[in-house]
């Protein structure tokens, strides 16, 4: 009977007639007719560069492992990469903990690469060169460029050559403050082919805000146009770039060279200010240089870029990110979040001044050799219409956009949507803030008509790449939630003293240990990245966020921690009860925020937005609160409704609770730093509008 309970090497328990006839190693059992279970060893990671996960199942064993050993999942994972040195064996080495010692943070210890060679060299050698790498649509209707891979190559060298003329070496700083030309992406990976770092400043944003960018990371030259188009309107950029370079110099810091691209459209050179000596023009220069240059092999950690945060919470924070590890985390997300295949042709709406606009426009569709497209314009011009006939037109596949924008779509109507033949999509993504239910449910059933998946990703400036996010067609979505993390990240939710909770839970929202693309230290300010990061929970990096972790293991961002209102001992998240107002069909856009009470401790503040063509009347004050009551409960009915033709938005699109709360506190002439907001005229209107 002993003998009978003996496996073969397929695992199952034979008779020892049989047993003996199967010794030799097949994965087959032949006598008894089934596969025989894969042999005990860990996991590949490697299944990940040439397969999508399939299901919950194989993804919970490939996280176990990203999880357990985070230097050897991601070391498979990088092997697709070229790298001109490989890294050593005990390659990633951190402390997250404060009380340790200084935070650090590394990953491909002794490898060196180049970012801008994985983007284009790699599929110019390959021989994809002829593949279209970006297509590139204009502000104005009609207005449009493709590009290939090879030339994409080409240009950058050119840039590259120009940017080491001009005495830009290894580790030098670049700001770049252009429009959505094809340019921008482009200067972005001159920059890193020589080793520079580039800082991004978006195009909306004022001289001022442009200097102190400059300054801080005493940018050697500044890429720049003469100007953009937005909408209808053209602006000056040149003009506002040269007061930049003047308060800057001013500041102490002065920019030596500053290059000047001519975007006739909206600025035609004869309209420029120039000064001879210190301004090139983009065109004559750059078209001079020749078409092959050299990468400047970087070592992993080398800073890539900077970029400032949205400072929808404060004063912007200049993240660094380094080389190495950005690469691998962002290319990663980006195929396996987006199920990127041949032939799709992809769409990120994002600006690159923004983090969106870093990992999943310039570098993470490029690692992927996608095509995608590059848009300069808004997405109300000329009509609401004006994505969907760009997706109709170039067949786009996956679409990624923000909340901010779907919900402002949305209230003009489905009829925009409709009009145009929307079936090339696949997939929509949404990022950048808690995508309300209401939304949700309108992107997937007007924009996607109910068949593309939507991954609703969580993420921030500083984790370079997506954290918490479906995986297309692995595991089932529920609206407002960004399901489950992302290989090798190790949410956490914590109690106000710290301490994990497990199972359902609400909380704080905690990372337990690095990802690949962790933000390596706030730019010049060290001491800032610890107290901020990784200061309030040692041992944790501190998102900033909150949330609920449901029964499946799901989470659910309920919005910012400092937005977080108390009421009667009723923790109140801000997104919640913005869904609730928002799932009112009157209801376009919502923001909610706490003002002392003298009973509840707090009250909740409710500024909406109305659908065009709605009166604000006291009735519908009195449905919008009873929408919270139904949806939440009592505890969370608003207390107040102001009217909000608008709210005061980043200039990337993310309410600013703050200074709602100023406004409702009547403290407006507190509002602390607002350089980021994108129209300050709000502010006033939603003064006036108090009381009424
Ligand atoms: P600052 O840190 O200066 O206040 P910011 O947090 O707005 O600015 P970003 O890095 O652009 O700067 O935004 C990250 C934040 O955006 C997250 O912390 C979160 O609050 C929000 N966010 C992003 N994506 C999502 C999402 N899918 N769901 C919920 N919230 C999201
Ligand atoms: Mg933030």
């Amino acid at each position: 009977p002993q003998q009978q309970q003996r496996r073969g090497v397929c695992g199952n328990a034979h008779a020892p007639r049989l047993s003996l006839r199967h010794a030799p190693r097949s994965s087959r059992c032949a006598p008894c007719r089934v596969a025989a279970p894969e042999a005990p060893t860990t996991v590949s990671a490697s299944t990940l560069n040439t397969s999508f996960v399939q299901d919950k199942q194989q993804y919970e064993a490939l996280y176990k492992r990203s999880i357990e050993d985070p230097a050897g999942f991601w070391a498979e994972i990088a092997e697709q990469f070229h790298w001109e040195t490989k890294w050593e064996r005990d390659h990633m080495r951190y402390n997250f903990d404060v009380r340790a010692g200084p935070i650090s943070v590394e990953w491909f210890r002794g490898a060196t690469t180049n970012i801008a060679y994985n983007c284009l060299d790699r599929h110019v050698l390959a021989g994809r060169g002829d593949q279209t790498c970006f297509i590139w649509e204009g502000n104005d209707v009609g207005r449009e460029k493709s590009m290939t891979y090879a030339e994409a190559l080409d240009e950058v060298c050119k840039l590259a050559n120009w940017l080491r003329a001009a005495g830009v070496k290894k580790g030098d700083a670049v700001a770049v403050y252009m429009p959505m030309l094809l340019e921008l992406p482009l200067a972005m990976l001159a920059c890193a082919r020589i080793g520079a770092v580039h800082s991004v400043v978006f195009g909306g944003f004022s001289a001022e805000s442009l200097a102190q960018r400059m300054e801080d990371c005493k940018a050697k030259v500044l890429l720049t146009a003469s100007g953009v188009m937005r909408g209808p309107k053209s602006i000056d950029l040149k003009k506002i770039a040269d007061k930049a370079c003047k308060l800057s110099a001013e500041a102490g810091h002065t920019v030596e060279h500053v290059l000047v691209y001519e975007n006739d459209n909206a600025v035609p050179a004869a309209d420029c200010p120039f000064t001879p000596g210190r301004d090139r023009w983009w065109q004559s220069e750059v078209a001079a240089q020749p078409t092959t240059c050299a990468p400047e092999w970087v070592e992993a950690e080398h800073p890539l870029f900077l970029l400032y945060t949205s400072g929808s919470t404060g004063k912007p924070k200049g993240v660094l990110h380094s080389t190495g590890g950005y690469m691998v985390y962002a290319a990663t997300t980006m195929r396996h979040v987006f199920g990127l295949q041949q032939g799709d042709v992809y769409w990120c709406t994002a600006d690159c001044g923004w983090i969106t606009g870093h990992s999943y426009l310039a570098y993470g569709p490029l690692l992927n050799g996608t095509t995608q497209i590059v848009f300069e314009g808004v997405p109300t011009h000329p009509t609401p219409a004006r994505c969907w006939e760009v997706v109709a037109a170039h067949g786009v596949t996956q679409f990624y956009t923000a909340p901010t924008a779907i919900r402002s779509l949305m209230s003009f109507g489905d009829q925009w949507v409709s009009q145009c033949d929307t079936s090339s999509l696949k997939l929509l993504g949404s990022v950048g803030e808690p995508i309300n239910p209401e939304a949700w449910r309108w992107y997937h059933e007007v924009v996607g008509k109910g068949k593309c998946p939507i991954v609703d990703t969580w993420w921030q400036t500083e984790t370079g790449g997506h954290m918490i996010t479906p995986l297309p067609g692995a595991w089932p979505e529920k609206p407002g939630s960004a399901t489950l993390p992302f290989f090798g990240v190790r949410p956490v939710v914590l109690d106000e003293k710290g301490n994990e909770l497990q199972g359902e839970a609400e909380g704080i929202l905690a990372i337990s240990q690095p990802w690949p693309s962790t933000l390596r230290t706030v730019y010049g300010d060290h001491e800032r990245y610890q107290s901020n990061y990784f200061g309030p929970f040692p041992g944790y990096y501190f998102t900033g966020d909150g949330c609920r972790r449901d029964a499946d293991g799901y989470y659910w961002i309920t919005g910012r921690v400092d937005d977080v209102i108390n009421v009667s001992g009723h923790r109140i998240g801000t997104a919640e009860v913005e869904s609730a107002l928002v799932a009112h069909p009157a209801c376009a856009e919502a923001a909610v925020v706490g003002y002392d009470h003298p009973i509840k401790g707090q009250g909740i503040y409710a500024y909406v937005t109305l659908m065009a063509g709605v009166e604000a009347t006291k009735e519908l004050k009195k449905e919008l609160v009873g929408s919270v009551r139904s949806i939440i409960g009592a505890f969370a009915a608003p207390d107040v409704i102001h009217w909000a033709p608008g709210l005061p938005k980043t200039r990337s699109g993310k309410i600013m609770r703050r200074v709602l709360r100023k406004i409702a506190s009547k403290e407006e002439d507190q509002l602390g730093d607002t350089s980021t907001l994108a129209d300050p005229g709000v502010v006033a209107t939603l003064v006036e509008l108090r009381g009424k």
